[in-house]
């Protein structure tokens, strides 16, 4: 096939036209994105040779780089699994394959990628930082198996070519035609061998293949022509198998960008080592920002490395972690499983299963750590990944009483976020229920009519927006022997807070207004299972609850928005006995059952009730109608 040239997509060219305007005060940092690039595909090469003899490369896997001063270029050479030619359309033309849209967005908004460059790093655009030291860049790749290269070639701007080529081995070279020193830019002189061998130290030392460069010998003698030889640039050291306390935070902070692709430093590490049946050592780390696609299930990637004996088996190793710590990255060492495990196998494995184990527990008390100890970055790490987290309380009861530990959420105390053991600290004596209100809204709940008698009464009520949480607060859990109860559902028992006296009296007033309550029942009976004195309310009118059992209108709309067909749930109507609507309702009732007005005030009762939560009406129109009559009366002139 011959020469041909592409565009880029959109998304694309405006993100090299803004990494290129010096999106990053740290242009270095392309080096380390090749070399993990580099390293990735030997990876590879190396998984695939061992069941394939043939893909094996010849020589040892390794990166090579080389300066050359006069033409100002810097080359990464690796020979690793290489790429075909669509390979090169499909991963060098196109980014952002996993959240395309969202990048979009937010390449629009050149303010908010300003003051959140680290934005970028989560969609997988380390290839492109190539344009922040280099005007042009070329890429001459050959697949492992295949016989042809293929040569990429671009100037960022907007096009790229590619044509057929030559290469002796498979493996990918990228040369960089360096942009011209600048320092006050940023931009140093990468042909500079010692600056390049920095470069490596500090950002890629762990990289397991030896990472070499051609550098000028020690003349043995004077006036000796200088003569030139490789070096290995990097340690190779296993960052995971040195005492931690040989290990500084930075170079720990390094390999977590280079197996995780992030550009920011992580929230926390976990560094944890199993003996005795089963060995194996990991590295963890909980990142500061979730990737876009952390919650498109099928879309995400990127979990944790498997290496055995310190050789590299896979990325993503979903066996390893749950699903609900999907967002931990880093690395796990076994050094009893087989080279050539595979997935298959693993999800069978005796051994995966009590490293996942182990795993778990290691996170989950780093987690408890970090809400006690370091409570602002808790705050963080709750606000990104605390829905993921929440899915774990849906996958039985292992680890519930743990992972409760770890939910905080608003509450109507309205002193920021609230953990459950908060929650109990403050909770009087004698009384067995964590109370909570879930919906879309944090604001639209405070001042939700279902909180009123909580309010008086001084009762706390957790405040809960995640969609996840209508699913696990249904499960019948319990913290610390304490059950969990809606304001909003069912019967509500918080009569231990009235007196004997208030019981009275409302049991009376209940059987005052039977006759009322029947009427309205029957007018709204359609929409309403139940119409009842309510026992929440002290300034409202009205009120909904979901019945026991029955689904909320929140889990309906999860359900539909799923494609399932739902009918609507018939909800129950709560009254306020004493409010002075219900009383003149009351006054007409007695003195006509059948008053006409009473149809349109009982519509209008339940449409307030249900715009009150946050809800929608069914038929705004009429809801309108009625409203507009009954203010033509009330505006009327006497
Ligand atoms: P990321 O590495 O975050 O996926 P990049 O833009 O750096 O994003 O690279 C895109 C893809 O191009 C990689 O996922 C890989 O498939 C391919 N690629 C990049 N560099 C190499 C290389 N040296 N050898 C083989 N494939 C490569």
């Amino acid at each position: 096939m011959s020469a041909q040239t592409y565009e880029f997509q959109t998304e694309t060219a405006r993100l090299l036209e803004l990494m290129i305007h010096s999106l990053y005060s740290n242009r270095d940092v392309f080096l380390r994105e090749l070399v993990s690039n580099a390293s990735d595909a030997l990876d590879k090469r190396r998984f695939a040779s061992v069941t394939e003899k043939s893909l094996q490369a010849e020589g040892e896997l390794h990166i090579q780089l080389a300066v050359d001063k006069e033409a100002r270029t810097l080359s990464i050479s690796d020979n690793g699994i290489g790429m075909s030619r669509e390979e090169v359309v499909a991963n060098i033309g196109t980014i952002a394959k996993s959240g395309t849209k969202e990048f979009a967005e937010l390449l629009k908004s050149k303010e908010k990628l300003d003051e959140r460059p680290d934005l970028i790093g989560q969609f997988g655009v380390g290839f492109y930082s190539s344009f922040l030291v280099a005007d042009k860049v070329t890429m001459v790749t050959r697949k492992a198996g295949e016989s042809t290269a293929s040569a990429w070639e671009s100037t960022g701007e907007g096009s790229y070519a590619i044509s057929d080529a030559e290469r002796v081995e498979a493996g990918t070279t990228i040369t960089l035609h360096l942009k011209k020193v600048d320092k006050d830019d940023g931009l140093q002189d990468y042909t500079d061998p010692w600056v390049v061998e920095a470069l490596i130290r500090k950002y890629s030392d762990f990289v397991s293949y030896p990472i070499r460069m051609q550098k000028e010998q020690l003349a043995t003698e004077e006036n000796a022509e200088p003569t030139f030889a490789d070096e290995t640039l990097n340690s190779q050291k296993a960052i995971w198998t040195r005492p931690a306390a040989d290990v500084s935070d930075e170079d720990y902070n390094e390999f977590y960008k280079h197996v995780s692709h992030d550009w920011v430093d992580p929230l926390d590490r976990v560094t944890t080592s199993m003996e005795g049946t089963f060995e194996a050592k990991a590295l963890l780390f909980i990142p500061k920002k979730a990737p876009f696609d952390l919650y498109h299930r099928d879309m995400s990637k990127r979990g944790v490395q498997l290496y055995v004996k310190r050789v590299f088996i896979m990325d993503d190793c979903e066996e390893l972690l749950p699903s609900y710590l999907r967002f931990v990255r880093g690395v796990v060492d076994s050094e009893d499983l087989p080279l050539n495990v595979s997935r298959e196998v693993l999800q069978q494995n005796r051994q995966v299963r009590a490293i996942q184990k182990h795993l778990v527990k290691k996170i989950v008390d780093a987690l408890l750590n970090l809400r006690k100890n370091r409570w602002d970055d808790y705050q963080i790490f709750w606000r990104e990944f605390g829905p993921a987290v929440k899915e774990g309380l849906l996958m039985g009861p292992e680890r519930n009483d743990k992972l409760l530990d770890l939910v905080v959420a608003e509450s109507t105390k309205d002193v920021g976020l609230r953990s459950l053991a908060d929650y109990l600290a403050d909770m009087p004596e004698g009384r067995e229920q964590i109370y909570y209100l879930s919906g879309t809204s944090i604001e639209a709940m405070r001042k939700s009519p279902h909180l009123e008698a909580f309010k008086k009464k001084g009762i706390e009520v957790l405040l809960f927006t995640d969609a996840v949480d209508e699913i696990w607060l249904q499960q019948n859990l319990k913290f610390q022997d304490k059950s969990f109860v809606s304001a909003n559902r069912g019967e509500l028992d918080i009569q231990d807070e009235s007196s004997e006296e208030d019981k009275a009296k409302e049991d009376a007033r209940s059987g005052e207004l039977s006759g009322l309550l029947l009427a309205i029942r029957t007018k709204l009976q359609d929409e309403i299972k139940e119409v009842r004195l309510s026992k929440r309310l002290t300034d409202s009118a009205a009120c909904l609850i979901t019945d026991k059992g029955d689904m909320s209108p929140q889990m309906e709309q999860i359900m539909r928005a799923s494609g399932q067909a739902m009918p609507p749930t018939k909800r129950i109507l709560e009254l306020n006995g004493e409010h002075p609507l219900i009383k003149a309702m009351e006054a007409r009732f007695t003195a006509n059952p059948s008053d006409p007005s009473l149809d349109s005030f009982s519509q209008l009762l339940h449409g307030q009730a249900l715009l009150a939560e946050g809800g929608q009406l069914s038929n705004p129109a009429a809801f309108a109608e009625q409203l507009a009559e009954l203010m033509v009366l009330a505006a009327r002139p006497n």
